[in-house]
């Protein structure tokens, strides 16, 4: 594991050294339950590879950041979240509400959401 890495909560997860719930894993995708959900479906799909936010990924592995979208629209399709609708989130930067600096989209459903975002 590189030295960034081993300070990623992420990456720190996917290497199993950091329990989470799993819900799904594709070939390079994990979808955990996200530890404080912020609406009744909540879960976080995330690049088993280290990149710091969806501009880093999208610049060294476009074919990933494809299958990172197709993955989160997966989970809500699974979870039957599309009749509803839902929502789908990448935070980039801090000033967004980036906390984990390694990317990951957010999958959010099962209510309302208002519109601008706060
Ligand atoms: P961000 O703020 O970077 O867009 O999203 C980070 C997300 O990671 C937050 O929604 C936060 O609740 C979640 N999170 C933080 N620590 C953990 C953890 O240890 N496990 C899981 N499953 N999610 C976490
Ligand atoms: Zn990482």
């Amino acid at each position: 594991m590189s030295e960034a890495a081993a300070d990623c909560l992420f990456c720190r997860i996917v290497a199993g050294q950091v329990p989470a719930q799993v819900l799904r894993r594709s070939a390079r995708t994990w979808s955990l339950q996200d530890i404080a959900p912020q609406a009744p479906f909540h879960v976080l799909v995330v690049p088993t590879d280290h990149h710091r936010d969806i501009a880093a990924l999208t610049s060294a592995d476009p074919g990933l950041a494809g299958e990172l979208l197709a993955e989160a629209v997966a989970v809500a399709q699974a979870n039957e979240l599309t009749q509803g609708g839902y929502r789908i989130v990448l935070n980039t930067g801090a000033q967004a509400g980036q906390t984990v600096f390694h990317v990951h989209a957010h999958v959010l459903g099962g209510r309302g959401f208002s519109w601008p975002p706060g």
